[in-house]
């Protein structure tokens, strides 16, 4: 059976970067990745790297920023009155949750200066080449609540 639209594929991955660092690995849970193809669950350079490919195939899905989490936007980059985090204690590196008007967005602290804070709402791996070195598991038809639902049971 092919990975296409509807189908429930069980994948092993190891997501390197353009310097050969591992990123993410399923190896590393012990657990396959499992998602149901063709509503989004992956982004799109993955999703289709895998389709129309069977199990037990192994290769290389390169994707490029566009397919993957996109271009680093500056807009998402800013700098905030340090006053604002109050008594807690900041550092380059630390992430939390910032509350926003399009809801909670994970940001990443890049630089702490004595008045300034500045935050990165982009997520980790925008502007990265992403190379996956993917191993499917198993292919099989997703269940009709399963489709409904959005998620593998
Ligand atoms: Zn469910």
């Amino acid at each position: 059976m092919k990975v296409g639209k509807d189908k429930v594929v069980s994948i092993h991955y190891t997501l390197t970067n353009d310097n050969g660092d591992v990123v993410d690995s399923s190896l590393e849970r012990g657990e396959p990745l499992k998602y149901i193809h063709g509503h989004g669950n992956l982004i799109p350079g993955m999703e289709n790297g895998l389709e129309g490919h069977e199990a037990g195939e192994k290769f290389i899905i390169d994707v490029e920023p566009k397919e993957g989490y996109g271009e680093v936007r500056e807009e998402l980059i800013q700098q905030v009155p340090k006053e604002q985090f109050g008594d807690q204690e900041v550092q380059a590196g630390m992430k939390f949750t910032a509350q926003t008007p399009q809801g909670p967005v994970m940001v990443t602290v890049t630089d702490v200066s004595d008045k300034d804070v500045t935050v990165d709402a982009n997520h980790d791996l925008a502007g990265e080449n992403l190379h996956f070195d993917v191993e499917i598991v198993s292919v099989r038809d997703a269940e009709k609540t399963e489709i409904e639902h959005g998620h593998v049971h």
